[in-house]
């Protein structure tokens, strides 16, 4: 006669038939036992997956974190880039306008010396002429007091347009304050330059038309050149201011040649 035992795990039963009870009962606890150990091994096993599950989520989850945080400071660097050159833009503009004269938009005081001494510099250095054009209006007192300041402003304006109309591009325009405005020429010796400002003070005979009115204004004008004897930028101006001054006292709407070199 056969006895009988068995165990089941998940999937498969395992039956003994064995002759003697003994037998049955050993075969009974050995599987028994084999039986707890797969059941341990099954459980580490399931224990260990959940824990490599959820180290896999955690790296994942920081993969996709920095990912995430790589993608704004790539948007962050871009955005820095644009402010950047936005700034730069600004800053440019900013050193435009410190330089510009806002009325006429030609150089002001500062733009005209930080690049007429360049000029100077450049010609001593290559040894070409250079001659500055300074002028004043005459009696622009009397426009303002005449037809108001508002009108005065205009003719400055139109006064600066006309004025360019006759120069280069590469002349050097400003307005050195008030009703004063003085023009750089490089490679222009003094007969050159004598004759630029000749046409220019011609071209102010035109009368200037405003509202209903029309105006005649003139100028007085004088003009110096670099030469050994006036060498830089403070001595050619002086030079220049010295001639204006001297049309002035000769009876205004003149040009004047000023300190030649004896
Ligand atoms: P002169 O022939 O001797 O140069 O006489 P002037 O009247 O031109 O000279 P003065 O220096 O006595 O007067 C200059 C005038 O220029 C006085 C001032 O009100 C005027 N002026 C200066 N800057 C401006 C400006 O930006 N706009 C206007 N409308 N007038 C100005
Ligand atoms: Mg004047
Ligand atoms: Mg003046």
């Amino acid at each position: 006669m056969l006895n009988f035992n068995g165990v089941c795990s998940e999937k498969d039963v395992m039956i003994i038939g064995v002759e003697k009870k003994d037998e049955l009962k050993v075969f009974s606890e050995e599987l028994t036992k084999i039986n707890s150990e797969q059941a341990n091994i099954l459980r580490r096993a399931i224990k260990e997956k959940k824990q490599l599950t959820t180290q896999m989520n955690t790296q994942t989850n920081e993969v996709n974190e920095l990912s995430r945080l790589n993608n704004e400071l790539t948007s962050l660097q871009r955005e820095l880039t644009k402010k950047n050159l936005e700034l730069e833009k600004l800053y440019k503009q900013m050193q435009e306008i410190a330089i510009t004269d806002r009325l006429t938009k030609i150089y002001n005081r500062w733009g005209f010396y930080e690049l007429a001494e360049k000029e100077i510099e450049r010609a001593k250095r290559y040894l070409y002429p250079v001659s500055i054009i300074t002028f004043d209006l005459d009696y622009f007192k009397k426009v303002n007091d005449t037809y108001g300041h508002a009108i005065g402003d205009l003719v400055l304006e139109k006064i600066t347009v006309r004025c360019k109309n006759k120069l280069r591009t590469f002349d050097i325009f400003g307005r050195m304050g008030g009703e004063e405005f003085a023009i750089l020429m490089p490679e222009a010796d003094g007969a050159c330059a004598l004759l630029v400002a000749e046409r220019i003070r011609q071209a102010m005979n035109e009368p200037i038309s405003f509202d209903e009115n029309s105006l005649t204004i003139t100028m007085s004008v004088g003009v110096a050149s670099l030469n050994e004897e006036y060498f830089d930028l403070e001595k050619i101006l002086w030079c220049a201011d010295h001639a204006l001054y001297e049309a002035k006292e000769n009876g205004r709407n003149q040009v004047v040649m000023g300190c030649k070199v004896t």
